[in-house]
C-alpha cells in the first residue's frame, strides 16, 4: 500500500515560496559578510579591504565572525550585461573544470523539490548546443582549457556565461581562476554558492 498520497497531504507542499517570502533554510555564510564592529577583521584570503569584502575571493569560511556578520542578502552576484533572451525558459548546460564537487552539489540542488527551479522555467541540459547559459565551476586546468573555449564556440546566441564559486572567480584556496579565459555576462560568488543566490542571480540575468 503505497501511503505518498497521504503523507503528501499531512506534510502539505514543502517547496520554497522563493522568490516571496524568507528564505529560511540560507547558509549564512555563503552570503557575503558585512561589519559588525570597528575590529580589524582577519581574513585568510584577503578578501577585505576597508571593510568591503570581495565576491570573487571570499571563501564563505567565516573567519572574520569577530568582526564581521553574514548579511544574510541574495546579492552574492554581479551581471555585466543585459541579454535579450528570446524564450521563456532558461536552459543550464553545466561545466566542471575543476572543483572539490560542492558547487556541483549546490547548482544541482535548485532542481530538487525544495527550490523547483523548472517552476521558474530554469533547466539543465545535456549540451552546450541546447543551452541558453554555460555554468562553469572550479579551477583553470590545462586540459580543460578547449573543452569550455569549444563549449562557448558552440552555443546558439544570445549565450549566457555564468563563472560560479570562488574557484572559478579567483582560484579560491586551491587554484587559478578563469576570468582571463572566458568573459563572463555573470558572476556567482561563494564557496559554493547558496541555491537562493543561484536561484536570485539567474533571474535577475534572465531581466526578471
Ligand atoms: S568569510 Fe572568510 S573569506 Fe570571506 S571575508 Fe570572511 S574571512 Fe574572508
Ligand atoms: S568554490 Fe568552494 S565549493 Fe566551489 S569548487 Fe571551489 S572550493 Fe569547492
Amino acid at each position: 500500500m503505497k501511503l505518498w498520497p497521504i503523507n503528501s497531504l499531512r506534510k502539505g507542499i514543502l517547496t520554497t515560496k522563493f522568490p516571496m517570502g524568507k528564505n529560511e533554510t540560507i547558509s549564512p555564510w555563503s552570503t557575503l559578510p558585512v561589519r559588525r564592529n570597528d575590529s580589524e577583521p582577519y581574513c585568510p584570503v584577503n578578501a577585505i579591504n576597508m571593510g568591503k569584502v570581495s565576491l570573487e575571493k571570499c571563501i564563505s569560511c567565516g573567519r572574520c565572525m569577530e568582526s564581521m556578520e553574514p548579511s544574510l542578502r541574495l546579492d552574492n552576484f554581479e551581471k555585466f550585461r543585459e541579454k535579450p533572451l528570446l524564450k521563456r525558459s532558461f536552459k543550464i548546460f553545466p561545466i566542471d573544470s575543476g572543483t572539490c564537487g560542492a558547487c556541483n552539489t549546490e547548482l544541482f540542488s535548485i532542481g530538487n523539490p525544495y527550490y523547483d527551479a523548472t517552476r521558474l522555467g530554469i533547466f539543465f541540459v545535456n549540451t552546450p548546443k541546447q543551452a541558453d547559459a554555460l555554468a562553469i565551476m572550479g579551477v583553470y586546468g590545462e586540459e580543460m582549457e578547449s573543452v569550455i573555449k569549444k563549449a562557448v564556440e558552440v552555443m546558439a546566441q544570445p549565450a549566457v556565461i555564468i563563472l560560479f564559486g570562488a574557484c572559478a572567480l579567483s582560484g579560491g584556496i586551491i587554484g587559478r581562476g578563469l576570468r582571463d579565459l572566458v568573459d563572463p555576462d555573470l558572476i556567482i560568488g561563494g564557496c559554493p554558492p547558496d541555491p537562493f543566490v543561484i536561484l536570485n542571480a539567474l533571474e535577475k540575468v534572465r531581466g526578471r
